[in-house]
């Protein structure tokens, strides 16, 4: 399986409605930046990072892609994956411009299409190469319906509406206003009842003092977690509020190394661990991720930079994990979309890692590399 070319491509594929926001981001469309890997004897294997859809920084990520890594590859046996790893994440110069970031999103593309790859080549979908299929069924809850930036009206209809879909979990944005945040919290809990489990994300906007008072304020509404309450690179805070409060801290979208997990690991400020491996350097990273979070006894939930195409994977085949998040913005755009039925991910049945885009997609989302 000798590498013969590295081929990067930029998606920018519309959200749900004209825009969404939390208290942090706006986003019109979803980037999905990637990397073709083709070996020789024809086979190509697909990965991606998420972005903002914002064309100058993702036109980074692919050049890095293109210029900075796709040299380290060439000619390289891409089943190699434990090795091809640390060629790119501990190359000098490489690790000199950023050990986070930008290089990491580049690094996640690369390392998803490599995983691709080995699947296809065994005509396995990646769940079968990574340990085999552990759980009967993985749950999904829903994020989709829980935007800050949708009207009280609208979120309760979207809450209600996921639940008679069978979503037995749904994820709420807040951080705009105590107030304004309690009052649609109040009324969704009232909406969905008390089976159904709630999590909040705050998107890191509050500070600690402030989440104190939301979490003494929501003690009542059984939050299944508070994601993101602070500052993400915070792990004082962070332990700190996981003294303060019996409300279950989730975090992690926003590290990309293992070392950063370690930190909020060693102490104690973190009860649900959310790594991404569009978000760290793929899917090699999340899986010592997902190993350290077991050793511990803490729930692994994925932050969904990639909408669960390659993470349902890992949760059919990982211990640690317990649920996955469900966004459908992107999953049309794939061979076999991550798909929910009844509040519950299918089991992928493809070879690959179900990243592989349709031409469709190519054509329609398609954006110049630069
Ligand atoms: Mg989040």
């Amino acid at each position: 399986m000798r590498i013969e070319s590295v081929t990067p491509f930029i998606l920018h594929v519309p959200v749900t409605g004209a825009t969404i926001a939390d208290s942090t981001h706006t986003v019109s469309h979803w980037g999905v930046v990637g990397a073709r890997v083709d070996v020789e004897g024809g086979l190509s294997g697909y990965g991606y990072t998420g972005t903002h859809a914002h064309l100058a920084s993702d036109q980074l990520i692919a050049r890095c892609i293109a210029t900075c890594m796709a040299p380290l590859l060439i000619g390289e046996d891409a089943r190699d994956i434990a090795a091809l790893w640390p060629r790119i994440a501990r190359h000098p110069a490489l690790q000199w411009v950023g050990r986070a970031g930008l290089t990491t999103l580049a690094h996640a593309a690369i390392d998803v299409a490599l995983w691709d790859l080995s699947a296809k080549a065994a005509q396995q979908p990646l769940w079968k190469l990574l340990g085999g299929q552990m759980r009967e069924r993985v749950r999904a809850y829903n994020t989709d319906i829980g935007w800050l930036s949708l009207s009280d009206e609208a979120l309760l209809r979207g809450a209600a509406g996921a639940v008679d879909q069978g979503f037995t979990g749904i994820k709420i944005k807040v951080g705009s206003s105590l107030e304004r945040d309690l009052k649609r919290l109040n009324a969704v809990r009232k909406a969905i009842g008390g089976e159904v489990t709630l999590a909040v994300d705050g998107n890191g906007k509050w500070d600690l003092p402030t989440c104190k008072r939301f979490c003494h304020a929501a003690r009542d509404l059984d939050l299944y977690w508070f994601e993101e309450p602070l500052w993400y690179d915070d792990v004082k805070g962070h332990a700190q509020l996981a003294r303060a409060t019996s409300i279950p801290i989730a975090l992690g979208e926003q590290l990309y190394t293992t070392d950063a997990f370690a930190e909020f690991f060693a102490q104690h400020a973190v009860h649900w661990v959310q790594p991404d491996v569009t978000r760290m350097a793929g899917i090699t990273e999340v899986l010592r991720v997902c190993e350290m979070a077991h050793a511990l006894h803490l729930p692994v939930a994925p932050h969904a930079g990639d909408m669960s195409q390659v993470h349902v994977q890992l949760a059919y085949s990982q211990a640690a994990i317990a649920v996955l998040e469900y966004i459908p913005w992107i999953k049309d755009c794939f061979i076999e979309p991550a798909d929910v039925v009844d509040g519950w991910f299918k089991l992928p049945q493809q070879p690959g890692a179900g990243t592989t885009p349709t031409p469709a997609a190519l054509r329609q989302f398609g954006k110049a590399i630069g």
